[in-house]
């Protein structure tokens, strides 16, 4: 499925439903170990969904590539933490 069709999905599921899942892609996402999150302070992850950070400004390299939840949303950009969600970078 592409990014859109992923997205038109979730727009679907139940709010019980789409907690589970943002819970699901949440425990998938690899930021925690990217050159750009480690040091800066910031706890939140699974930014391709929730979008920029407020806390990381700098970019040293972005991860997202390797993630499963990349592959699994048919994800396509990166630097969400800095440039902003899927949604946002796809302008949809
Ligand atoms: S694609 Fe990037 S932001 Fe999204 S879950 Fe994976 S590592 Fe986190
Ligand atoms: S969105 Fe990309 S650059 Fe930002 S913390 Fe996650 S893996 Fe790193």
């Amino acid at each position: 499925m592409t990014f859109k069709q992923n997205m038109e999905a979730m727009s679907k599921m139940s709010p019980e439903e789409r907690e589970a899942k943002v819970g699901e892609l949440t425990k998938m996402c690899i930021c925690a170990d990217c050159p750009t999150y480690v040091g800066t302070g910031e706890k939140k992850l699974l930014f391709c969904a929730t979008g920029k950070s407020k806390i990381i400004k700098e970019e040293k390299g972005c991860i997202c590539p390797g993630c499963p939840v990349y592959e699994n949303m048919g994800l396509r950009w990166d630097y969400y933490c800095t440039k902003g969600s899927g949604k946002e970078q796809a302008g949809i």
